[in-house]
């Protein structure tokens, strides 16, 4: 079982690991892309952080130092997550 975080909104929820331009979508309506790790409510980040994940990851996409800072990771609840991921038409 993950862990959970208190959300302000929706109360106690699973903690999950969005990157900040996501959080920031949250606010702001934007579409930025929506990329994830495939499992449910895996961590997830935006167009502009795969096109750096690829960059320095290669064709393993394996996240490093300089990626990761660009991610920015941000805790989001698990109800935020899903509402980021809809808000991306995923
Ligand atoms: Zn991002
Ligand atoms: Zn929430």
């Amino acid at each position: 079982m993950s862990d959970t975080i208190q959300c302000h909104v929706h109360g106690e929820q699973q903690e999950t690991f969005v990157c900040q331009h996501l959080a920031e979508s949250l606010e702001t309506g934007e579409k930025v892309g929506f990329f994830w790790s495939g499992e449910p409510r895996g961590d997830a980040w935006c167009s502009e952080c795969e096109v750096v994940r690829v960059r320095e990851g290669g064709a393993s996409g394996h996240w490093n130092e300089r990626s990761e800072k660009a991610l920015g990771i941000e805790i989001l609840c698990g109800a935020c997550y899903d509402r980021v991921r809809e808000l991306q038409g995923f």
